[in-house]
């Protein structure tokens, strides 16, 4: 399994971990930020983290792995090619998650639920009430990055490869601002 220090280094080498001054669109501001995407572009880099994944649930019997799209389509496709299973996607319809595509979850089934990114673990409990109201069995939940500081509890085995906090503040009492060095840059895209 990766290290906290070896999991860093590696979403720093895809640039999905960038340092320097950001422009976070809740307005605040940040000296890191997260683009889980990143990573997901490099099968070699995914093998990786999904292995650990895949390692933290190999005793648990799964027979398949679901994730909600679009982060969680090639987590679940990754984890489920190393443990051996299907994996399938949950998405929105009408803002209400659900599974479509003629995708199904058979009663009993032991699923295993994954995610790319968990900030306050609202798209992973949407999942489960899919996986659940199917009857299926949710044996376990795992993510490549915790940002919730510890503070989700989705009530079954939850693993993470990374857990991280990242610090902001808002933009008056930026202490990097204060210092004037760096330009405040925003990012392309909504951070995740
Ligand atoms: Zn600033």
């Amino acid at each position: 399994m990766l290290n906290k220090q070896e999991a860093i280094e590696l979403f720093k080498r895809s640039g999905a971990l960038l340092e320097g001054h950001f422009l976070l669109t809740s307005g605040r501001h940040s000296n890191q930020y997260m683009q889980c995407a990143q990573v997901l572009q490099y099968p070699d880099e995914t093998e990786k983290l999904a292995r650990h994944l895949a390692e933290a649930f190999q005793e648990d019997q799964v027979e398949l792995v679901v994730g909600p799209a679009m982060g969680g389509i090639i987590v679940a496709y990754e984890v489920a090619r190393q443990l051996k299973t299907p994996a399938i996607f949950t998405e929105r319809q009408d803002k209400e998650m659900c599974l479509r595509r003629g995708f199904s979850i058979q009663p009993g089934q032991r699923v295993l639920v994954v995610e790319d990114v968990v900030t306050t673990g609202g798209s992973v409990e949407e999942v489960i009430q899919v996986v659940q109201e199917a009857g299926g069995e949710v044996i376990g939940v795992g993510v490549l990055v915790d940002r919730s500081g510890g503070q989700v509890d989705f009530g079954t085995k939850t693993r993470s490869v990374l857990d991280m906090d990242i610090q902001s503040w808002e933009a008056d009492k930026c202490p990097l601002c204060s210092e004037g060095k760096l330009p405040v840059i925003k990012p392309g895209s909504r951070s995740v």
